[in-house]
């Protein structure tokens, strides 16, 4: 449900709405408007309460959120949500924010090549896995808290914020030290412990699709996220699986961008690396992606794609990330939008 307060209401009006959504054992949210203020009530709402609430003073009208995903969804914010990040960055306005990196840290040159390209191409974020969920146990499973250190570090000489996954419930603090973003992987969408643990905290979420989430699966999983608190959350369309693996590693579920609009008020990232899986499709689907209405990309690129401990197949040669650029300018300007 969401409260909208009169504006003539007072303080007091405010503070008794919040007292008395809190006595219903729901949270309280509230959104301070220039005119009104709006009370977002988190919990499930269907134990009732909207009469109680209508009858206080300073109160509008109550209106009953009726998606499943009451949060996340477009009849309860009809503004786009903007995320800014600690150095100004946003994610979510006109601009396309790209974050590029390598699929997994492997060590500091090859993270210090990166972040010098993607300072040197306006690329504002750093993405780089420190901890990878690998098919096999036997392959690289990442650097871990060293992979973190490395980022930072190469971020952080270059201005640059750092994207990296979180896995596991225990790495949360961790990773909440080193990052700017944290990713929760396609194979970690359903883990719903671990979406309230980011929950709990401020920092913004990008939030992968699941290889077999329906848009619903995948914006309740968002909703997991802002039921705890944290309004900082970014979908990332990555491809699902279908029958057909012979020519693509995954299928790029473009239209889900379309639909997440329409349905959502959260920001929406594209990864055409996962989503494809190969190098030669990642700029033209890119492209796509940004005329489909994503507002930013999250690329794979390595310094030696061939010698890559995970991915290597899909990430972009660096010297090919300056052609990238320019591909992209040309879409990004005729979708009226900015890069
Ligand atoms: C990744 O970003 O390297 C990754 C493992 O992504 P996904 O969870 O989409 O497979
Ligand atoms: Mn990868």
């Amino acid at each position: 449900m969401i409260v909208v307060m009169s504006n003539s209401a007072t303080q007091g009006n405010l503070d008794k709405v919040i007292d008395q959504i809190e006595a219903l054992g729901y949270k309280a949210d509230v959104e301070k408007g220039q005119f009104t203020n709006v009370v977002a009530v988190i919990g499930d709402t269907r134990s009732g309460g909207k009469e109680t609430l209508e009858g206080l003073d300073g109160v509008e009208r109550v209106i009953p959120i009726m998606k499943p995903y009451k949060h996340v969804s477009r009849e309860f914010r009809k503004e786009n949500t903007v995320i800014e990040l600690p150095n100004g960055t946003k994610i979510g306005d006109n601009k396309i924010t790209m974050m590029v990196g390598p699929c997994a840290v492997e060590d500091q040159d090859q993270v210090k090549t990166m972040a010098e390209a993607d300072k040197n191409l306006g690329f504002p974020i750093l993405r780089g896995g420190a901890f990878k969920p690998r098919t096999s146990p036997y392959a690289f499973q990442g650097l871990g808290l060293e992979g973190l250190k490395i980022l930072r570090e190469e971020a952080d000489k270059n201005g640059l914020m750092v994207i990296t996954e979180v896995m596991s419930e225990a790495d949360v603090e961790m990773c909440v030290e080193y990052a700017d973003i944290l990713q929760i992987g396609a194979r970690t969408m359903h883990a719903f412990r671990l979406l309230k643990e980011v929950g709990k905290t401020r920092k913004p979420v990008l939030l992968k699709r699941g290889f077999h989430a329906t848009i619903r699966e995948w914006l309740l999983s968002a909703e997991y996220i802002i039921s705890e608190g944290n309004w900082n959350v970014i979908l990332c369309e990555r491809g699902i699986r279908t029958f057909d693996d012979e020519f693509s590693r995954n299928v790029l579920d473009l239209t889900a961008v379309q639909i997440l609009k329409k349905e959502s008020h959260l920001p929406v990232i594209v990864d055409p690396s996962h989503g494809t899986g190969q190098r030669d499709l990642v700029v033209p689907m890119s492209k796509a992606a940004i005329a489909a209405g994503a507002d930013g990309l999250i690329i794979e690129a390595h310094p030696n794609p061939s010698k890559a401990l995970s991915d290597g197949p899909q990430s972009l040669p660096v010297e090919e990330l300056p052609a990238l650029r320019k591909e992209l300018e040309e879409v990004v300007t005729a979708m009226g939008r900015t890069i």
